[in-house]
C-alpha cells in the first residue's frame, strides 16, 4: 500500500514514533529515524525494519528543539532517501510542574520540540508534497490537546497548538492532495509515561505497578494502555486513499478519555 512512498517519522527511536515507523515500513514505507538514543540500539532498529520489511531506512539524530537541524532533517531525508511523502511529527517531551513553579527553560523546551518543531517540519516538506500533489502530515498530539491536567502548562498549551496547526494546514491545502491530521492518544506504556509512574510511585510509597493502576484509573475508562502498534495502524489509516477527505481532524484514540 505504500511502496515507493517515504516516510519522516520524528522521535522515532522510542515509543509511539517507533511503533508508527513499524507500522509504516510493515505496509512497505522507506523510513528515515530520527530521536536520541544509544548508537548501537539506533542502529539495530534501523537495519531491523530494513531487513523485516524489506524496505530502506535512514537515520537522522537531528535535535528538534532547534529549528535549523529540523529542516535539516527535512533535507536529510530527501537526499538520502529522494523525497518525503509523509511526515509524523511524533518527538516530544514531559515537564510536570505548578504553573507558578514551571521554570522557563522547560516551557521553551516543551515548545519548542512539542510545537515549533513539528511548524519547522510542515513549513520545510509542504512545497515538495504540493509539487506532486500528494502528502500525508500526522502530528501525534494527546488527549491533552483537546482537554487539559493539572501540572501540564506546557504540554496541554504545546498539544492544543499542535491541534490549532493541524487545522490550518489541513485547511491551506484542502484542494491539494496534501492532508494533515492529529492522533490524540491517551496514556501509552512509553519511557515518557514510565517516568510520571516512578514519580508517582516515590510520591505516594507505592509499587510502580500499583501507581500504573492509579495512572490508568485516574484518567482511562478503560483500565487498559493503547499500544505503539495500535496508534500505527491509525497513521496508516491516515495514509490509505480512504482517508482522503479525512482533513483537520483530531482522533483520539484514549479509551474513552475524552468521552467523560
Ligand atoms: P518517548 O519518550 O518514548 O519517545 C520520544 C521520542 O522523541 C524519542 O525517540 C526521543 O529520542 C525523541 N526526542 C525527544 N526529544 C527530542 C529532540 N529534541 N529532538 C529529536 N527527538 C527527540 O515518548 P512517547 O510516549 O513515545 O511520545 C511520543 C509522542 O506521543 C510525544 O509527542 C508525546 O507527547 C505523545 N503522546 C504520548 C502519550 C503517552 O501516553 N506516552 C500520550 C499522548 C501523546
Amino acid at each position: 500500500m505504500l511502496k515507493g512512498k517515504v516516510a519522516v517519522v520524528t522521535g522515532s527511536t522510542s515509543g509511539i514514533g517507533l511503533g508508527v515507523a513499524r507500522a509504516l515500513a510493515a505496509k512497505g514505507a522507506d523510513i528515515m529515524l530520527n530521536g536520541f538514543g544509544d548508537p548501537a540500539e539506533i542502529e539495530k532498529i534501523k537495519t531491523g525494519i530494513a531487513s523485516e520489511f524489506g524496505v530502506r531506512t535512514a537515520y537522522s539524530g537531528a535535535d528538534l528543539s532547534k529549528p535549523a537541524e529540523t529542516k535539516g532533517l527535512i533535507e536529510a531525508a530527501t537526499s538520502e532517501l529522494g523525497k518525503v511523502d509523509i511526515l509524523v511529527n511524533n518527538a516530544g517531551i514531559q515537564v510536570v510542574s505548578p504553573v507558578q513553579d514551571f521554570p522557563d527553560d522547560k516551557w521553551e523546551l516543551v515548545l519548542s520540540i512539542n510545537l515549533s518543531a513539528a511548524f519547522y517540519a510542515i513549513k520545510a516538506v509542504v512545497p515538495q508534497m504540493q509539487a506532486r500533489n500528494w502528502g500525508r502530515i500526522i502530528n501525534i498530539a494527546s488527549v491533552h490537546g483537546l482537554v487539559a491536567s493539572v501540572n501540564k502548562a506546557a504540554y496541554v498549551s504545546a498539544k492544543h497548538g499542535l491541534v490549532g496547526l493541524t487545522k490550518v494546514v489541513a485547511l491551506e491545502n484542502a484542494e491539494t492532495g496534501v492532508t494533515c491530521n492529529a492522533i490524540c492518544p491517551g496514556w501509552v506504556l512509553t519511557p515518557l509515561v514510565q517516568k510520571q509512574i516512578d514519580a508517582w510511585a516515590e510520591r505516594e510509597s507505592i509499587s510502580n505497578e500499583e501507581a500504573g493502576r492509579r495512572l490508568l484509573t485516574e484518567k482511562q475508562p478503560s483500565k487498559q494502555f493503547v499500544t505503539p502498534a495500535q496508534l500505527g495502524e491509525l497513521a496508516v489509516f491516515m495514509c490509505s486513499d480512504a482517508a482522503s477527505q479525512l482533513r483537520g481532524a483530531a482522533i483520539n484514540m484514549d479509551g474513552g478519555w475524552y468521552a467523560q
